[in-house]
């Protein structure tokens, strides 16, 4: 992507991540010791806030004798990178009862990233989100899928490896990938774009169309597919725009923008509410007309909003 556009959220790229170094237990055991370092706490996919009356979220970490009570306690701990030589850390706490909890976290509370994600900062953001996704793997990765036996994390909480030294099994957090799309079609004042709305969102809202990328596939043939699929229109050229690590709970967002060749909708209802073409005009005064347009930190506004960009 070029970079005269707004980075997309969730992306703000700060560490170090030490992919060297954090392979050292002995490295990352002395770092995860440091009075300065800072441990970023999960606890049920929910990051640590103190939540203002009248500001906004503040990100909470742990640091010194507080982190190291958790520590004891935690099911996972993962290295996330440094930040000015400053080590950052994820726990996850997903064990704990919440009460039992309360004592160290003082005036902060457990959130739901979504609920508060976009009031951050991009660096705050960026980093809940990763402490998010990273602990979320490790909960959903605790036995090995070859031979069942019990894995443990190593490579700093990037890897888990299967306890049964006949098997020995390793595994990584990857994402799963899944592409969105904002079709667009020309015409008079900037053409049109098709957005859809699935059941279960918020009344009103619509976004582009996703869908996550098939076994074997390409994402420029998973893009033409599950816009065909989803509203019977079919597409050339998708193009790249951007990626984004979406942890609600484990994707990569790979975002293209494509080309309808074809303009009737046939919607899918198993996997849309609705569809429907939108000027730039009707966008720009969603509102008006009873829509929404999605979340602020997607990648899906983030498409809308460079398109409505390039004006008519
Ligand atoms: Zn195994």
């Amino acid at each position: 992507m070029t970079d005269s556009h707004p980075a997309v959220f969730y992306t703000h790229n700060h560490f170090d991540r030490a992919h060297k170094d954090r392979r050292d237990p002995a490295w990352v055991a002395r770092h995860l010791h440091d009075r300065d370092s800072r441990v970023w706490p999960v606890w049920r996919n929910r990051n640590l806030f103190l939540m203002g009356e009248d500001q906004p979220p503040e990100a909470v970490a742990l640091t010194g004798a507080h982190a190291r009570g958790l520590l004891q306690v935690a099911a996972d701990v993962a290295f996330l990178g440094l930040e000015d030589g400053r080590a950052q850390f994820a726990c996850d706490l997903s064990d704990q009862d919440e009460a039992a909890l309360t004592p160290a976290m003082g005036r902060a509370e457990f959130r739901d990233l979504r609920e508060v994600g976009v009031l951050l900062d991009a660096a705050d953001a960026s980093r809940l989100s990763l402490a998010r996704g990273l602990m979320y793997w490790h909960r959903n990765h605790r036995f090995c899928p070859s031979c069942g036996a019990a894995t443990s994390s190593v490579d700093g909480g990037h890897a888990r490896r299967c306890g049964d030294p006949d098997c020995g099994r390793e595994q990584f957090p990857t994402p799963h990938p899944a592409v969105i799309m904002l079709v667009t079609r020309p015409g008079p004042e900037g053409g049109a774009c098709l957005l859809g709305r699935q059941a279960t969102w918020p009344p009103g809202m619509m976004s582009t169309l996703a869908g996550f990328v098939d076994a074997g596939e390409t994402l420029e043939q998973a893009v033409i597919r599950e816009v065909a699929e989803e509203a019977g229109i079919a597409v050339e050229n998708p193009v790249y725009m951007a990626s984004q690590p979406w942890p609600f709970p484990s994707s990569l967002m790979l975002a293209y923008r494509a080309t309808a060749k074809t303009t009737r909708l046939n919607v899918d209802r198993d996997e849309l509410d609705e569809a429907r073409w939108f000027t730039k005009a009707q966008v720009m005064d969603f509102e008006r007309l009873g829509y929404r347009l999605p979340r602020a930190d997607s990648v899906a506004r983030w498409l809308i909003d460079r398109w409505l960009e390039e004006g008519p």
